[in-house]
């Protein structure tokens, strides 16, 4: 596994170099010497697991800082651990108040930074871990139900916004019922991987696919309409009929349908993509069946 990600903010150099040879040799180090630059660092590539925050700075103090990242969804996340030389107790309850979850008072003791450090790090990645459990599904290591239908409701509530197009194709796997009962369900679960990897392939970072259930699929599409959904769809069902996985010719069917202003909700909005996969497959399957809003 990669390092933990760790950024130390302070003003003053001399503190970071101490908390830096703690801690240097067991995560990988990003220093800020400004409030500024620590919001700055904290958006940036790798995104610190752990922000070790001075309070007295000039300019942005540290309690100004833990504010503008606990405002901020992508970083509201992040374990603050505030380190000061200022051991009032009001200072203390500010900062566990503000969402810190811990306080460090210099001057340094290496073992106790060293070991709290090590406890917010372990609870962070077991959160992540778990965050990353839930949201994806074992067999394909794609997006579950359980993620879709929370990214739908931002999508739907996005493109409403920005009156951008959001479609949705539903992709339903051919006579798969037939692939376990004549190879067995390892090799049916080997054809699922296979189909979950092409579909990805095919996937731009700002649509969302997901394992729907058993044997279907759903790919979210961001700023498409329906015509460029119906072509997206036909491209991967090309794909898809071309594939072979594990040896065997596999086909879907697929339902493409265009969020609709009328629609209460996303369930109205896969209701239609559903039904578009229904007459896909009265269509004699392999096939790709669009209902217009
Ligand atoms: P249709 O063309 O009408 O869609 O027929 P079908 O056989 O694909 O549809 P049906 O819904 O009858 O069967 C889906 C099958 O998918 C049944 C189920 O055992 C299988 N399945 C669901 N989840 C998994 C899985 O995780 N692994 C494997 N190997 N099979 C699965
Ligand atoms: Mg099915
Ligand atoms: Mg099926």
């Amino acid at each position: 596994m990669d390092k933990a990600v760790i950024l130390l903010v302070d003003d003053a150099p001399a503190n970071v170099q101490m908390l830096a040879d703690i801690l240097k040799d067991d995560y990988t180090l990003k220093v800020a010497t400004s409030g500024e630059r620590a919001l700055e660092l904290a958006v940036t590539e790798p995104m610190p697991d752990l922000i070790l925050l001075d309070i007295l700075m000039p300019d942005m103090n540290g309690f100004e800082v833990c504010n503008r990242l606990k405002s901020n969804a992508r970083l509201r996340d992040i374990p603050v651990i505030f380190v000061t030389g200022k051991d009032i107790e009001e200072g203390e309850e500010l900062g566990l108040e503000m969402g810190a979850v811990d306080y460090i008072t210099k001057p340094l003791r290496p073992a106790v930074v060293w070991a709290r450090v090590r406890t917010h790090i372990t609870i962070k990645q077991q959160r992540d871990k778990l965050t990353q459990m839930a949201l994806t599904d074992q067999l394909t290591a794609i997006y579950n139900r359980h993620y879709l239908i929370d990214a739908a409701k931002k999508k739907i509530f996005s493109s409403r916004r920005h009156q951008h197009p959001l479609s949705l194709i539903m992709i339903d796997v051919d006579f798969f019922k037939a692939v376990n009962d004549h190879h067995g369900h390892p090799v049916g679960d080997a054809v699922l991987k296979a189909i979950a990897a092409l579909l990805q392939a095919g996937t731009r970072q700002e649509d969302v696919l997901a394992r729907f259930g058993g044997e279907e699929f759903v790919l979210l599409l961001e700023m498409c309409d329906l015509r460029g959904a119906m072509d997206k769809a036909e491209l991967l069902r090309q794909g898809l009929e071309k594939l072979k996985p594990a040896g065997l010719h596999v086909t879907a069917s697929f339902g493409v349908t265009e969020l609709a202003d009328t629609d209460s909700g996303f369930e109205d909005f896969l209701k239609r993509a559903d039904d578009a996969v229904y007459q896909a497959k009265e269509n004699g399957r392999n096939t790709v069946v669009a209902i217009s809003p």
